[in-house]
């Protein structure tokens, strides 16, 4: 078992930092025949991280969820440092939401002295985000490929919130045969529509009210879609300009794009995504919606 014998509702669950005891505890599951399922996340959780835990338990017999924040993805002069760090407050969520075990290796753990392998990411990781956070894929897929192989699990769960992660990750464990099966759950949202996000901790009043604009550039582009309007150009348009109306104060990139690909398209005749990224302040946030030309 993964856990002490304790009240299965009371027991937070079993915090494991070295590889060694994190492969015994797998191997001990997978021994009974239990099927195993990975949460990775950089900690300061939220609902949307425990959305992914509940699917994680639905599915399998034993949830693992990482906590690490990982520097090789973030820029130089993005917010490794000041990322929150608040595990106190993530394992009793944890608990509430019955995850086995929390692996939260240190940064020695994951990068050793020495290291020097790195995951070219696949095309799905060129545009967008891989355009503007250069290096960030690279070092999302790395550690994304390291956990797998450390956690030996059956199934990863990611959020669609990382619409273009969730693709680089696909992408990577199809080409490379990484034997794991990867799902891709939805995005959970505060009720006015903003995602949630650990960097939304960082937005004062005035910040949280304007960031509401990446979720109505969204639903902007759905109307129009919705209302017939077929050209990209227009519509992407037509995003940024709600996006700086409503308040942010750079738009890194609002564009429809293919589902699969990620490349931008110029007419929408089929499934589409819109994605946007803006700075409302010093914080950069993301999100996507999914729109279908032909629905009500
Ligand atoms: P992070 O801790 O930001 O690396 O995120 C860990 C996982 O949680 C990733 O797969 C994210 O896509 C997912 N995630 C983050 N925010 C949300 C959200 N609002 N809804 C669903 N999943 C999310």
């Amino acid at each position: 078992m993964a856990n002490g014998p304790t009240d299965s509702s009371e027991r937070f669950p079993r915090v494991v930092r070295s590889v060694q005891q994190l492969r015994s505890d797998v191997a001990c599951a997978r021994a009974a025949g239990r099927r195993v399922g990975l949460v990775p996340t950089m900690g300061a959780l939220h609902e949307g991280h425990l959305s992914l835990v509940q699917a994680a338990r639905d599915e399998c017999d034993m949830t693992i969820v990482s906590i690490f924040v990982n520097p090789t993805q973030f820029g130089p002069h993005e917010d490794f440092d000041r990322y929150p760090r608040t595990m106190e407050r993530d394992l009793p969520l944890l608990r509430r939401v019955g995850a086995d075990l929390v692996f939260a290796p240190d940064r020695q753990t994951i990068y050793p002295e020495g290291f020097s392998t790195y995951v070219d990411p696949p095309a799905v990781g060129q545009p967008w985000e891989g355009q503007c956070r250069p290096g960030h894929f690279r070092g999302v897929a790395t550690v994304v490929l390291k956990l797998f192989n450390l956690a030996g699990a059956d199934v990863a769960y990611f959020g669609r919130k990382d619409y273009q992660q969730a693709r680089v990750i696909q992408c990577m464990v199809e080409d490379l045969a990484v034997p794991i099966a990867v799902r891709v759950c939805p995005t959970v949202r505060e009720s006015d529509g903003l995602a949630l996000s650990s960097r939304n901790r960082y937005l004062d009043a005035d910040q949280r009210e304007r960031a509401l604009a990446l979720w109505k550039s969204l639903l902007l582009a759905r109307q129009l879609v919705q209302g017939g309007e077929r050209q990209a150009e227009s519509i992407n348009g037509r995003m940024q300009q709600r996006l700086i109306e409503l308040g942010v104060d750079r738009i890194d990139y609002a564009a429809l794009v293919d589902p699969v690909t990620l490349q931008p398209v110029a007419r929408v005749q089929q499934r589409t995504v819109a994605l946007v990224a803006a700075f409302v302040g010093q914080t950069r946030l993301i999100d996507n919606l999914e729109i279908e030309p032909c629905s009500s």
